[in-house]
């Protein structure tokens, strides 16, 4: 594993735990050239789930993809990079638990803007802007509305 930092092939473990389902272990590594941190997941490889996208192809389920949509909306937002990874690893939860093998990418996108809104209204805004889409001035206003009255 690289560090994503400096590129640098090894690292040294500095904590270890299982995850709260204890479907995977999480692992904090230090790197030993460039000393920074950095985490990797180990987890079982289990049945992959299939994302149906709007144009109806299927694709694997990607939680990078979550977390890179995340960062782009959270750009200059005090959103962590934890609080990203916690919210990926919520809708994989809960997409586990609900035993789907296929998934609408709708309803991902959707469990996203969920969490996304209670942690940080301008990023929420950001990723439905991206997500929904919206095709003009008035939809997106209209959004803005209803997180205005939903306060
Ligand atoms: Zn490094």
């Amino acid at each position: 594993m690289k560090c994503p930092y400096c590129g640098y092939g090894e690292s040294k473990v500095v904590d270890s735990r299982s995850t709260e389902d204890n479907m995977s272990i999480r692992r904090r590594r230090e790197c030993l050239k460039c000393s920074r941190r950095y985490t990797t997941y180990e987890k079982i490889e289990n049945v992959p789930i299939l994302v149906i996208k709007k144009n109806m192809n299927r694709e694997y389920f990607d939680r990078t993809k979550i977390i890179n949509g995340l960062i782009k909306a959270c750009q200059k937002r005090p959103v962590s990079r934890q609080q990203i990874e916690s919210i990926a690893d919520e809708i994989e939860k809960r997409i586990s638990n609900e035993m789907l093998t296929e998934v609408n990418s709708e309803y991902i996108g959707e469990m996203i803007m969920e969490y996304l809104k209670n942690i940080d209204e301008v990023s929420y805004v950001r990723f439905a802007s991206v997500y929904r889409q919206f095709k003009d001035i008035n939809t997106f206003m209209e959004e803005i509305k209803n997180l205005i009255s939903d306060k």
